[in-house]
This record gives structure tokens, C-alpha cells and sequence, in this order.
């Protein structure tokens, strides 16, 4: 992406011990999901013990990035200055991510012609040197 999603003056994320890994994945542009160990199970935002077994051992699974809409919202009013509107806030189902879904932005879209199951394909605005965030826009855009 070429410009920023949204200004400058929104904070950034915050890391702690659970998702710093997930972070460092997606500076380096690699979608991941938290995958126990145990039981297989995955799971999207990372937590310390896995909601199937209990187990606290996992790792990190790299996804493709494409998916598709399993359903959005169109945004109309803005929550910091400088926002560009409307946008759009859509729960993506990940291919190959075991049921995950992800909660992102669609970007590069007419909010008109966005449709719940629609194919879309993952893009990473990178914030900073070590910050990237995951959006998403149709695929093939
Ligand atoms: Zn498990």
C-alpha cells in the first residue's frame, strides 16, 4: 500500500509476551496464525493457552493471505481526524487457517460492491521499520 489507512495520529498497537511474536511475523510480511501443538487447533489473536485443550504449547503457522469476507461493516463517521471515509472494518475468513478469522480493513474497494463471501487477498501497510499491519482488497486487484 501506498498511503496509510489511517492518519498518523492514531496510536500504534500495542506487543505483550503473546503477540510479539505475531508482530515480528508481520514485519517481515508473513501472515501467521498460533497453532497448538497438542491438539492442532488455531487461533487468532494469540493467547497463552489454547481454548480447546488448555495446553500453553504452540507455534506459528504462515497463511497464504487470501480469503474471503465473511461479513463487514461500512464506517461513516471518522474516530480521529484526517480520517478518510467511508471505511470499511471486515472479518476475513482465512484460507488454510483452520477456521481463523481475522479482523482487518478492506481496502481498494467500492464499499457498494463489496459482497459477503467475496475473494480477497491480504496487503501489509507497513506503519514503520518493524510495524506492518495486515488489510485486505479484493483479490486480484
Ligand atoms: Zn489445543
Amino acid at each position: 500500500m501506498s498511503e496509510r489507512f489511517f492518519p498518523d495520529s492514531m496510536p500504534p498497537p500495542l506487543a505483550d509476551t503473546t503477540t510479539l511474536p505475531w508482530w515480528q511475523a508481520a514485519a517481515e510480511h508473513r501472515l501467521v496464525v498460533q497453532r497448538c501443538t497438542s491438539c492442532e487447533h488455531t487461533r487468532l489473536p494469540p493467547a497463552p493457552v489454547c481454548p480447546e485443550c488448555r495446553s500453553a504449547d504452540s507455534d506459528w503457522k504462515e497463511v497464504s493471505g487470501r480469503g474471503e469476507v465473511y461479513t463487514y461493516t461500512i464506517v461513516h463517521r471518522p474516530i480521529a481526524a484526517g480520517q478518510e471515509l467511508p471505511y470499511v472494518i471486515a472479518v476475513i475468513a482465512l484460507e488454510g487457517a483452520g477456521g481463523v478469522r481475522i479482523i482487518s480493513n478492506l481496502v481498494d474497494v467500492n464499499p457498494d460492491e463489496i459482497e459477503i463471501g467475496s475473494p480477497v487477498e491480504l496487503v501489509w501497510e507497513d506503519m514503520s521499520a518493524d510495524l506492518a499491519i495486515p488489510r485486505f482488497r479484493p483479490m486480484g486487484r
